[in-house]
């Protein structure tokens, strides 16, 4: 099972995007919005506001 790289939903087979990195590193997105996110943005997935995690560990501080 192949899992998003910057969210880490499960990818079925044949969905998603598949990235290769110029150091050969393969990463997957389920979605352009991950993937702009982990491209562009640079941004790590527990600093992501819009992750469900991230909200998550803000209602129990
Ligand atoms: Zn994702």
């Amino acid at each position: 099972m192949v899992k998003c790289t910057f969210c880490g939903e499960n990818l079925e087979k044949g969905t998603g995007k598949m990235y290769v990195q110029k150091d050969a590193k393969i990463l997957y997105f389920c979605s352009s919005k991950c993937e702009k996110n982990q491209l562009k943005l640079g941004r790590k997935f527990l600093e992501t506001r819009w992750s469900k995690r991230f909200k998550k560990e803000k209602r129990e501080e």
